[in-house]
């Protein structure tokens, strides 16, 4: 359990929440990035707990089996798989997020057998009607897949209650990114907040959420200079201490794991057809193959609402979707006016020095 702020309940580990739902009868799935539908694994009683990357420093395990070009996210998710450290999950959902998990769910399928029952989900690289039939057909499947694994079969009315669940959790999310910078928390509180819907069932995350909403916004600091994080995910967290340390203060969020996770609620009364609008009509994403102009037009709008110029893309070396938005991206904004600068980082690896000298010099460029 760890206090954010005095006033609110401490937030449980992912340790405690694993622990309560395995003691509850329940049992767990590892999930590696980014999209996947929370409600249909909590309707077979099975808790996500999500795999960014574990801080491991010795990857050998998972390097053996991998190309050197591929990303520490998917290189450390190996080595913990096979060293065991997921063995408390029953199953393990590989979303077919790029072409490198795409490999990975194929050599845990084929070639070096996780412990886990491995359950790969294929997204549509298009939005709309289409994208939308897809992804539900897809998620029919995967409900199928789930039944054999764990013998249950729940009906439309447990899987419209797990997604009721998440929309209100995901609803929740949303506001708080709404008030990013306002909140009495600093970015190292303010992520671990969100970044528990990671593991917390979303009956634990919304209330939480809303004892932090309840809080009064906090006074502006005119010393702090105001940033957008874009960029996979906020690894390792030392790089809010460092933001804080340069002066910085993150008041809006682009990340993969955050802010385009801020999924809307679904319209349909089918299941699977609301679970799939869900996913499709999520905030523009990389992974999910957004054209670059709508992707610009979210990160236009974010600098604008929060009344910054700078963004700062923290990226995980060899992320090929990231990689290939960040030219137009970046020089979209420098034709604003806003300036921006990318870190890459190995999740393996510490905070480099060299990323705490630019993300000064861009504080710099931008102070008051
Ligand atoms: S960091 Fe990029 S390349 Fe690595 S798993 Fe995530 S999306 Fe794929």
């Amino acid at each position: 359990m760890r206090t954010l702020h005095p006033e609110l309940p401490p937030i449980p580990s992912r340790a405690d929440a694993v622990g309560e739902h395995l003691a509850g009868g329940g049992q767990v799935a590892a999930v590696l990035p980014v999209h996947y539908p929370r409600s249909l694994l909590r309707a077979f009683d099975l808790l996500p707990v999500e795999v960014w990357g574990p801080p491991v420093r010795d990857t050998q395990l998972g390097d053996a089996h991998l190309q050197a070009y591929t990303c520490s996210v998917v290189r450390s998710g190996l080595a913990v798989a096979l060293a065991g450290g997921i063995d408390v999950a029953s199953v393990l959902v590989v979303p077919h997020t790029c072409d490198s998990l795409q490999g990975l769910a194929s050599l845990l399928l084929d070639l070096v057998p996780a412990r886990q029952a491995v359950v790969p989900l294929y997204h549509p690289r298009v939005g709309g009607p289409a994208g939308t039939y897809f992804l539900a057909a897809e998620l029919r499947a995967v409900y199928t897949r789930l039944a054999d694994v764990t013998g249950r079969h729940p009906d439309d009315a447990a899987l419209s209650a797990a997604i009721a669940r998440e929309e209100a959790a995901d609803a929740r999310l949303a506001a708080l990114l709404a008030r990013q910078g306002s909140l009495p928390l600093g970015d190292r509180a303010f992520y671990t907040l969100a970044r528990s819907r990671e593991y917390l069932p979303a009956e634990r995350f919304t209330p939480l959420a809303d004892a932090a909403l309840a809080l009064p916004d906090a006074p502006a600091d005119p010393a702090q200079v105001p940033i957008v994080l874009s960029g996979m995910f906020p690894e390792p967290m030392a790089l809010f201490d460092a933001i804080a340390a340069a002066g910085g203060r993150v008041v809006g969020d682009d990340t993969a794991c955050v802010g385009r996770r801020a999924y809307p609620a679904g319209r349909s009364d089918d299941p699977f057809v609301r679970m799939a609008e869900r996913l499709v009509d999520g905030p523009p994403d990389s992974t999910r193959g957004s054209a670059v102009a709508v992707r610009l037009a979210r990160l236009r709008g974010l600098v604008a609402a929060r009344g910054v110029r700078a963004v700062l893309f923290l990226e995980v070396k060899f992320c090929e979707p990231e990689l290939f938005y960040l030219p137009l991206l970046r020089a979209g904004l420098e034709a604003d006016g806003v300036r921006s600068t990318t870190i890459e980082v190995d999740v393996t690896e510490a905070l480099p020095h060299q990323a705490i000298t630019r993300l000064e010099a861009l504080l710099e460029t931008v102070a008051p």
